[in-house]
């Protein structure tokens, strides 16, 4: 019996279409035989190499997805979270950030005492990929929302090695990269009373292999490299946010969420969301995160409505961990203390997966047949 259980595997036991791609498995193999690789629709899954493999099982052991660890995030929230509508008064920090700039306030709080951030950014290339890191200046590049997959590369590892260290670290990503976090920490048997886990209500992540190709496309027609992505930018303010990219010969494409064809075919047809994205495990209060950031969509705000445009986060204190960094970052946001109907009526990503839009299998099958702007575009229905 003890050697079935050890013979389980991550690629044997976690069914494909809910692996979610968040790499721990990778992370944790002490043998380097599990690496993750691209499907044709450029999501990462797991692979592993036989002749490495020692057939521990633990790969399946850290999979955020395990049916043991779903009945651990479960478990974990009893209490109804305090809630609040709020946003950075540095408005150059509130208007360079998706929504109220309140991830930013956070960070610069672990930073000043001493601890390490991790979050997503931009390579050089564009590539989005998570980092770790107690540089200031290099909150700058985790800042905004980047709409494509993030790739994990060795980041449990390394925040690992900080925790055992007594290191504070704030870890800011998706709600099932917060899993593998906490679940490699556990299987690590790593103290989690130095970690900060920061998740957000999450529409779904999209094909790194999508995006790429949209730029690809954007730079032919530009004639010109990339120099900077800006997801969410508010040039026509927060509700009406764009997409805003800069080339290296000075050039700009910026169009708004109804024109920009990169975020309508994200937000409006699910074209190219991942698989798991769509029977998502962590939603409603079923996360991981001491706090769960989002847009405060459709926000009452009273006598503050005419600045609500500005960006306004909405903030979720589920742990007393939580509760205790909100508190230190007081002097540094407007708040107003709000309930969880609103959040539901405004969100609807918070309790619900999205579904996969009805012409996706049309768009994957001719995603590398047709250039990515013509294939979305011919869904998109105004
Ligand atoms: C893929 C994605 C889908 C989202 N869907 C929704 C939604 O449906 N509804 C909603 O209200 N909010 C959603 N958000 C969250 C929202 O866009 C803001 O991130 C959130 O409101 C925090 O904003 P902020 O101004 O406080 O901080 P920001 O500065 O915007 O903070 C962004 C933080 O998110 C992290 N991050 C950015 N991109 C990624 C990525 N690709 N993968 C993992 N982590 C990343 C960064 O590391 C940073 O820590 C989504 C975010 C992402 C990345």
């Amino acid at each position: 019996m003890e050697k079935a259980v050890k013979m389980k595997t991550c690629v044997e036991t976690i069914e494909r279409n809910v692996c979610t791609g968040c790499g721990a498995c990778e992370n944790i193999c002490p043998v380097k035989a599990v690496f993750m690789n691209t499907d044709r629709e450029g999501f990462w899954y797991p692979d592993i190499d036989r002749q490495k493999c020692i057939e521990c099982g633990r790969c399946a052991d850290v999979c955020p997805v395990h049916q043991e660890t779903i009945a651990i995030v479960s478990d974990r929230y009893k209490n109804i979270p305090l809630i609040y509508a709020a946003w950075s008064l540095n408005e150059e920090i509130r208007y360079h950030s998706t929504s109220g700039g309140i991830f930013s306030e956070l960070a610069l709080a672990i930073l000043a005492s001493g601890g390490y951030i991790s979050g997503a950014v931009y390579d050089k290339k564009q590539r989005v990929k998570h980092i770790v890191t107690n540089e200031k200046g290099e909150l700058e590049r985790i800042r905004q929302s980047k709409y494509v997959q993030s790739d994990m590369e060795n980041i449990y590892k390394e925040i690992g090695s900080l925790l055992k260290e007594r290191i504070t670290v704030l870890f800011c990503g998706s709600p099932c990269q917060c899993a593998g976090v906490f679940q490699y920490c556990k299987e690590k048997h790593i103290s989690l009373d130095k970690l900060f886990l920061i998740d957000f209500i999450c529409r779904g992540s999209n094909s790194p292999k999508v995006y790429r190709k949209f730029l690809n496309e954007l730079e032919e027609k530009h004639q010109s490299e990339i120099k900077k992505v800006w997801f969410k930018n508010k040039t026509y303010g927060w509700n009406r946010f764009s997409t805003r990219i800069d080339f290296d010969n000075g050039e700009q494409y910026l169009q708004d969420r109804y024109h920009d064809a990169y975020i309508r075919g994200y937000i409006e047809e699910n074209l190219y969301i991942r698989p798991s994205c769509v029977c998502c495990k962590f939603k409603g209060l079923h996360r991981m995160a001491d706090i769960t950031l989002a847009d405060f969509w459709g926000v009452h705000l009273d006598g503050h409505m005419q600045d609500s445009d500005g960006g306004t986060s909405m903030v979720m204190l589920h742990t007393e961990k939580g509760k205790k960094l909100w508190k230190a970052v007081q002097d540094n946001v407007y708040q107003v203390k709000k309930e969880i109907d609103e959040v539901i009526a405004g969100n609807i990503c918070f309790e619900n997966s999205v579904e996969h839009g009805a012409n996706r299998d049309k768009f994957m099958k001719d995603l590398d047949a047709i250039p990515i702007i013509e294939n979305i575009e011919r869904f998109l229905k105004r």
